[in-house]
């Protein structure tokens, strides 16, 4: 990892002397209206020397818990204190989260920005938006998380995705005390995580929140537990003093979609555990129709533990239903 020490630091408009921070905006064009795009940026730049740990939230419009981490971690964070760099860019799509959309709206042709990362810059307005993002990010950032969550479709309870380099899992476990399913689901290319890997730099994937967890009390807690993994992160690469906690158990898997085989109304299994070990075969959740009859029913592909079910029970055939991370054992 690179070091950073006694240097200003800029990313796009923002320029942070060491000991500072400073709010700014990576510049994406112009919009049809007049509208000047640009993506949101908080540089804390610490007074010590250390790497560079960036954070990505809300790629996908709909999934506000990203941008509710990164300001609440901001407050636990002192410059002052800091070893190294903090770069939060808190809505990375800010048209999508204009929109509440996964996507941006006004872009149809490359509508998700985590399939098309890092873009281009003479491709569609994401592409472009991304390219934009990947010019300010890729010299900068040492490691690097990238916050999601199941969006408008779902709950995702704590998960993370990685390249299984080790220096990718050491990020993933520094996420903290119950965070322990991590899963093997690398992509070459789309993610931040993806065009990381490429430069032969550290990103992962991690999940937490979305529809089903949207009440006043829920969002909370989950933008707490992500800053709280921010800070983690922070204490575990030494660049504040404090003790990181580890998750334990640590799981190893692959995950699997399950779509409905059938529409209907979607009723998980009465005393049914997120992120909780079941037997390959176990009812995960049952589809019934209109009248009560079980038109179909989701069962556990392989031993293993599900991270994310629907939100909405109104479900129709070949609608996502579950994410399921298929054990394949304990990590050290
Ligand atoms: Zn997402």
């Amino acid at each position: 990892m690179s070091t950073i020490d006694g240097e200003t630091l800029t990313v796009g408009t923002a320029t942070a002397a060491p000991g500072e921070v400073a709010r700014g905006g990576i510049p994406a064009g112009d919009l049809a209206g007049g509208v000047k795009v640009e993506i949101p940026v908080v540089v804390i730049n610490g007074a010590g020397p250390g790497p560079t740990f960036w954070v990505n939230a809300a790629i996908h419009g709909d999934e506000p818990e990203g941008p509710l981490a990164c300001m609440l971690a901001q407050k636990e964070i002192d410059p002052a204190a800091l070893k190294g760099a903090v770069v939060m860019v808190p809505c990375l799509n800010p048209l999508a989260f204009s929109a509440a959309e996964r996507g941006n709206p006004l872009d149809t042709f490359t509508y998700d920005m985590n399939r098309v990362y890092p873009g281009k810059p003479n491709g569609y307005f994401t592409d472009r938006l991304a390219d934009a993002h990947w010019q300010a990010m890729k010299d900068v950032a040492d490691i690097e998380i990238s916050i999601h969550s199941g969006g408008a479709h779902s709950f995702l309870d704590k998960a993370i995705f990685v390249d299984e380099r080790p220096e990718s899992v050491e990020l993933a476990k520094a996420m903290g005390e119950g965070w322990g399913c991590i899963m093997s689901n690398f992509s070459k290319t789309g993610s931040p995580m993806a065009a990381l890997n490429g430069a032969g730099k550290t990103g992962i994937t991690v999940e937490l929140g979305g529809r089903s967890a949207t009440s006043p009390e829920r969002f909370r807690w989950v933008g707490e537990e992500l800053a709280k993994s921010i800070v983690n992160i922070c204490y575990h690469y030494g660049m504040l003093d404090g003790q990181a906690t580890y998750p334990d158990p640590c799981y190893k898997g692959v995950q699997e979609a399950l779509l409905a085989p059938a529409s209907g109304i979607f009723l998980p299994e009465p005393g049914v555990q997120f992120l909780t070990m079941m037997n390959k075969g176990d009812r995960i959740a049952t589809i019934v129709n209109i009248f009560g009859d079980e038109m179909a029913a989701l069962h556990a592909p392989a031993d293993g533990m599900f991270f994310g079910l629907r939100a909405l029970p109104n479900v129709n055939l070949g609608d996502w239903c579950c994410f399921f991370n298929k054990v394949e054992g304990l990590r050290d």
